[in-house]
C-alpha cells in the first residue's frame, strides 16, 4: 500500500511509559469488561472478573526511529478511516464521531478495565478507544501463520474501526441489549458474536473500497494479504491450532471462510446496506 498525506490527532502513543506495575482497585471497568470486543478468539468471560488498574504512567524511554515510523502509520490509517467513515455516513445522512487508538505495550488502562498485549487489539466501546498493541503482529505472523504485511495492520485497525462504526450506529447496544435478555443459549449468542465480527470485517472491505476510490493507495497483493490475515484468525484456524479440532458452536468470530467472504464483500460492494451479517446469519 502506498502511504498518503492525510495524519489524525486521535492518537494516543503510550509506549515508553512506565505503568506496568498493576495495582488492585475496584472497577466500574469491570461491569464493562464483558463488552469488551475482541479480534482474536477472545473470551470475554477470561477477564470479566478483572479488578485491577494500571498504575499511573510516567515517561520511561525515547522512542525509537521505527517506533516513530509505526506512530505515523497507525496515525495515517486513522485518518483515513475517518475521512471514509465520515463520507460512508454522511450517504445516509448519519453524524460520524472519530474513535481514538491507543498504542501501548504489555499493559495499559482502558475504560473496560485493564488492557494485556496478550488480548490482541480490541475496541472499548465505553471510551470509544482502540487499543492496540504492535506485538500482536509478530504473534500473527508466528503463531497464526499470516504474513503480516503493512495492509495487514490497515486490515486489522479497519475491522477494530468498524467495531466502533457498530457502536456510532447502535448496533453494539442492540447485541448488548440481546445477551442481557438472557432468553438466547450460548450457542446463540455466539451466533450474535459472530454476526458482529464479521460485520466489522465487511466494513474494513467498505473501508478499503472508499479508501482507495480517494486515495489509489492499494498495491497489488494487498487485498490479498488481508485476506490471508482474516483467514489466519478465522476461529476454525485458531481452534486447530490451540485445542486439534473445530467445534463451531464455539465460534465467537466466523470461521477462515466467513470472514474473508464478508471482508470481501464489503470491498466489492461499497454498500454498506450490503452488510446486514445479522439477517444472513440468523435466519
Ligand atoms: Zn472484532
Amino acid at each position: 500500500m502506498k502511504w498518503t498525506s492525510n495524519r489524525s490527532k486521535n492518537v494516543d502513543d503510550r509506549r515508553g511509559m512506565s505503568g506496568r506495575g498493576v495495582a488492585i482497585g475496584g472497577g466500574i471497568g469491570t461491569l464493562l469488561v464483558a463488552v469488551l470486543i475482541y479480534f482474536l478468539g477472545g473470551d470475554p468471560a477470561m477477564v470479566q472478573n478483572l479488578q485491577m488498574e494500571a498504575a499511573p504512567q510516567q515517561t520511561e524511554r525515547q522512542l525509537s526511529e521505527s517506533e516513530l515510523q509505526v506512530r505515523e502509520f497507525i496515525s495515517m490509517l486513522a485518518g483515513e478511516n475517518e475521512l471514509s467513515w465520515k463520507t460512508i455516513l454522511a450517504e445516509h445522512n448519519i453524524p460520524f464521531r472519530p474513535a481514538t487508538v491507543v498504542i501501548f505495550e504489555q499493559t495499559t488502562n482502558s475504560g473496560c478495565g485493564i488492557a494485556q498485549s496478550a488480548m490482541g487489539p480490541f475496541y472499548c466501546p465505553a471510551d470509544e478507544k482502540i487499543y492496540m498493541d504492535m506485538s500482536f503482529f509478530n504473534e500473527l505472523q508466528n503463531r497464526f501463520g499470516a504474513r503480516v504485511t503493512e495492509f495487514t495492520i490497515a486490515y486489522v485497525l479497519a475491522h477494530e474501526m468498524g467495531h466502533h462504526i457498530q457502536n456510532v450506529l447502535g448496533t453494539l447496544s442492540e447485541t448488548e441489549k440481546l445477551r442481557r435478555s438472557g432468553r438466547y443459549t450460548e450457542a446463540q449468542m455466539n451466533q450474535i458474536s459472530v454476526a458482529t465480527e464479521l460485520q466489522a470485517d465487511f466494513y474494513a472491505g467498505l473501508w478499503a473500497r472508499y479508501t482507495d476510490q480517494r486515495e489509489k493507495f492499494l498495491e497489488p497483493g494487498d487485498i490479498e494479504s488481508a485476506v490471508e490475515a482474516a483467514a489466519a484468525v478465522g476461529d476454525d484456524n485458531i481452534q486447530k491450532r490451540t485445542q486439534g479440532y473445530v467445534n463451531q458452536e464455539a465460534f465467537t468470530h466466523g470461521s477462515s471462510e466467513q470472514r474473508i467472504e464478508w471482508f470481501t464483500k464489503g470491498y466489492r460492494s461499497g454498500d454498506i446496506r450490503q452488510g446486514d451479517t445479522f439477517s444472513a446469519l440468523l435466519k
